[in-house]
């Protein structure tokens, strides 16, 4: 019996042992394409970046050239222990056959081989997303019919496919130019294939022999499938996720990222509230402040951290702070919340976002908090890694109104901005 899709692991190879002709010509003197400068980066980072932020990817093996002088300045920048590396072949077929053969050791037949173009750094998450979700419908193998491409075994489901790739469909006019003559070509049911791929390990290395033993250089994995016979299944991908093949390309690519960074700004607000009793001090932002009462909490109360803490679970769409910190377990009685507002910027982290900034807001009649706004966000600044211009503290009175106007308690509120 075969293992179900949610066991098999996903392994990905990028092919980056090129030297980019098409690249080369257009920009003499450079460094290969993949070891462009973008952003900041280069482009086999931005290539690999989602590939490492996806969970359901194990490994992510890149085949290097065996003169690569690039590759260890980026493998200690990422310092990502997913990452592997192996020497890559004279063309992309050899190469990607020599990462599945790095693999053969741990890989087992059935589990995925995913393979990204080192030169497509616009990858984005969705569409990684739904590439890993299709693998779904792949969970019967289909019988190899030479003679009918495209056939395969049948499920209840409809036709199973062999493993899935991103692809775009063709929009605009398609011409073939033969000779003397210019045609219009049907662009019904045509599709730009774009990467990643996918294909169960032992099915792909397979492919990809074969192909080697009959002296056909394929373009892409699904190439290699097709020939068997198998059929990959297209899941349609944003017509962004394009490719550096000449020296311009990479100021368009630029442009993508730029325009797809903006659109992962996350915005949270948070609010909390505790009640004044027994004490002789409170706690804000990590200060402790002399007050003629103290504040009724299972930790210390600190309501500008729970706010803050707040609005950031808010931006990540990651619950609570009640959630995270339940106020019935006994570890975090009396709590520094400094702690709780450590763990919340570490999951920030790991989601690959960052504090563009935050404005928080305490309300209360006393005590004055003026006098304190410095520590306070030195504080704040501290455990979030951020300088302190990007935190603003303030303070207002009700005007004697509710609650807060008549001493019963304090409240904060907190709004954060969040981005890539
Ligand atoms: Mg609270």
């Amino acid at each position: 019996m075969k293992p179900a899709v949610a066991t098999r692991r996903v392994w990905a190879i990028v092919p980056a042992a090129g030297s980019g002709a098409r690249f080369a010509a257009s920009a003499p003197g450079s460094a290969p394409k993949q070891y462009a400068p973008l952003l900041g980066a280069t482009v086999l980072e931005w290539s690999l970046r989602e590939l490492l932020a996806e969970p359901r990817v194990h490994a992510v093996v890149v085949a290097l050239a065996p003169d690569d002088a690039h590759w260890a300045g980026i493998a200690a920048r990422l310092h990502c222990p997913k990452l592997l590396t192996t020497t890559g072949g004279a063309n992309r077929q050899d190469t990607v056959i020599n990462g599945l053969d790095f693999l053969a050791a741990q890989a087992a037949a059935d589990d995925w081989i995913l393979v990204h173009d080192a030169a497509r750094p616009c990858l984005n998450a969705s569409d990684l997303c739904a590439l890993l979700d299709a693998l779904g419908a792949c969970a019967v193998q289909p019988t190899p019919n030479t003679s009918e491409p495209g056939g395969g075994a049948i499920t209840d489901g409809g036709p199973s496919f062999a493993g899935a790739v991103l692809a775009a469909p063709i929009v605009d006019t398609v011409k073939r130019e033969h000779g003397d003559h210019v045609a219009t070509v049907d662009r019904h049911g045509l599709w730009r294939a774009l990467t990643p791929q996918i294909f169960a390990f032992a099915q792909l290395r397979d492919a990809l022999k074969e192909a080697r033993l009959a002296g056909i250089a394929v373009t892409d994995e699904a190439q290699a499938i097709e020939r068997m016979g198998f059929r990959p299944r297209l899941v349609p991908g944003s017509a962004f996720n394009v490719k550096v093949t000449r020296a311009e390309d990479l100021s368009i690519v630029a442009r993508i990222l730029k325009m797809t960074e903006d659109t992962r700004m996350r915005v949270g607000q948070g609010f909390d509230v505790h009640a004044f009793g027994e004490g002789d001090h409170v706690i804000l932002g990590g200060v402790r402040i002399a007050h003629s009462k103290g504040v009724v909490a299972h930790s210390d109360g600190d309501v500008i951290i729970h706010a803050l803490c707040d609005a950031m679970l808010g931006a990540l769409g990651d619950g609570d702070i009640g959630q995270h910190f339940p106020d019935s377990d006994p570890r975090y009685r009396g709590a520094d919340s400094r702690v709780f507002l450590r763990v919340v910027a570490a999951r920030m982290q790991a989601a690959g976002l960052r504090l563009i900034n935050a404005d928080v807001t305490v309300l209360a009649e006393a005590p004055r908090v003026a006098a304190h706004r410095a520590a306070m966000a030195a504080n704040l600044c501290a455990d979030l890694g951020v300088s302190a211009q990007l935190i603003n503290i303030k303070a207002t009175t009700t005007e004697r109104l509710g609650f807060i106007g008549r001493g019963e308690g304090l409240a904060a509120s907190a709004s954060v901005l969040l981005g890539p």
